[in-house]
């Protein structure tokens, strides 16, 4: 999607630093920490959000549940919240698919 910015951070067209990145999976910083640490796990592929996954991303679906512990345990995190916001009210600001993973004196979120 040419104006979805998950997407040009997962192609390589902003200057994110990747804490992660493989085939279908980009790790980075949230830009707006509610937390000692926030991190998003964000699929390669556009999916607005989970209303919109289809049977052939459950392969995908299980890479990125995975991640999580992956990458808290890479950070040294052994508690953390995760959040996925779907739709509008429920807070979701980016339409493409992400997994929030937040750690250490979290804040308020939404
Ligand atoms: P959500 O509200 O669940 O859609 O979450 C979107 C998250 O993306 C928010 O926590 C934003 O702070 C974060 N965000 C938006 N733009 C960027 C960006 N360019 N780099 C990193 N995080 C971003
Ligand atoms: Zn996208």
């Amino acid at each position: 999607m040419d104006d979805c910015i998950f997407c040009k951070i997962a192609n390589g067209e902003m200057d994110t630093q990747f804490l992660y990145e493989d085939e279908t999976v980009v790790v980075f910083n949230d830009i707006q920490p509610k937390a000692d640490t926030h991190i998003l796990v964000v699929s390669k592929k556009h999916i607005p959000s989970l209303i919109h996954l289809n049977d052939e991303d459950t392969t995908l679906m299980g890479h990125m549940v995975q991640m999580l512990p992956k990458m808290a345990s890479k950070l040294g995190i052994n508690s953390f919240r995760t959040i996925v916001n779907t739709g509008a009210e429920s807070g979701q600001e980016v339409d493409h698919l992400h997994f929030h993973l937040l750690s250490g004196n979290l804040r308020p979120f939404g």
